[in-house]
């Protein structure tokens, strides 16, 4: 099976729930177990640091976790290494008077890495329409200790922008839902659905990008101080992708708040790959945002750009 090929490819990836205890805490217990740090590949005992994400640790594939002890307490979660780089693009505030919203949160991977790297403090807003997914939101957000998160059940696309407490928001992150195409263990599902009808394919693609468009746009209007918004996908299709980025610039909400790219030095500089430059609208605009190749970079395929504006005060919403 191509797809178990290439699962095996892939290192286990283990992000440290620094709300609970510190990477080099993590590191330290591993060694203790009997791990030792070099290339992940070369044993089963053998795990070692990520380069680009910082408290993420990379271990040999085979590793099974799910009865880990430090996994079951929610002090290391298993994610996907290019599944943290949007809470690190987004790069939330770490103060008392954060306030930040995960739009599309379920089942909270993103929402409790948000929750880390704003040390727990300020408030994040966990919005999750689906009855279901919004559960196992809360059983993982409990577990994982995220103290800092309040979730709610609504669609986003309802959120009122005159609900006073999402007023202060500065941050929002949106990894809306998507065809999943880039995930690794469902490539092969990609093949045979080269099989589903062409027209039904792209009916299908075109729907995703304009839900994705619309969760953007309303991200950019409904809420007056907001000044960074991160938006990816799993998708390895550029109409998810850098398509519906260039449509989101090109909006009226984006010209009404002077919503552009970050630049590239804000987005992951030290990551190698690139947005498309043939379905980007400017080279710069393809520097400012990250891709993840399932095939070349050992991660499931992923997409992530970062809407930044630079106003100072309260714009006008509506
Ligand atoms: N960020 C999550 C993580 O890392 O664990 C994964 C999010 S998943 C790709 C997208 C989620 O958005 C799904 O749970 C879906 O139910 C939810 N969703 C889709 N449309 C929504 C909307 N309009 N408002 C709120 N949630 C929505």
């Amino acid at each position: 099976n191509p797809g178990d090929e290439r699962a095996a490819r892939i290192p286990r990836y283990v992000r440290v729930n620094t709300l609970l205890w510190t990477t080099e805490e993590a590191i330290a217990h591993y060694q203790k177990q009997g791990f030792r740090v070099s290339d992940p590949f070369s044993s089963q005992e053998s795990f070692t640091r990520d380069q680009h994400v910082p408290d993420l640790l990379l271990f040999n594939p085979h590793m099974q976790f799910h009865n880990d002890i430090q996994y079951k307490t929610g002090r290391i979660i298993l994610q996907d290494k290019a599944s943290c780089f949007p809470a690190i693009i987004l790069n939330p505030p770490c103060s008392e008077h954060a306030v930040v919203i995960d739009a599309t949160a379920a089942p909270g991977n993103k929402t409790s890495h948000l929750s880390a790297l704003m040390g727990g403090k300020g408030k994040l807003y966990a919005i999750e329409r689906d009855r279901k997914r919004f559960s196992t939101l809360k059983t993982m957000l409990a577990k994982a200790s995220c103290k800092n998160v309040e979730t709610i059940n609504i669609d986003f696309l309802n959120v009122d922008p005159s609900d006073p407490k999402y007023a202060n928001t500065t941050h929002i992150l949106l990894d809306p839902s998507c065809s999943g195409s880039g995930i690794v263990n469902r490539l092969d599902h990609l093949l045979e659905s080269e099989n589903e009808e062409h027209e039904e394919q792209e009916e299908r693609l075109n729907k995703l990008a304009t839900f994705q468009l619309n969760v953007i746009r309303h991200a950019m209007k409904c809420l007056p101080r907001v000044r960074r918004i991160a938006y990816s996908t799993c998708s390895i299709y550029s109409i998810e992708n850098e398509g519906v980025v260039c449509k989101a610039l090109r909006s009226e909400e984006a010209g009404r708040s002077n919503f552009k790219l970050a630049p590239p030095e804000e987005v992951l500089p030290s990551w190698h790959r690139r947005g498309l430059l043939d379905e980007s609208e400017s080279p710069e605009n393809a520097l400012s945002s990250v891709r993840c190749s399932p095939n070349e970079d050992a991660t499931n395929g992923f997409f992530v750009s970062c809407f930044v504006s630079d106003r100072t005060q309260a714009a006008h919403s509506g």
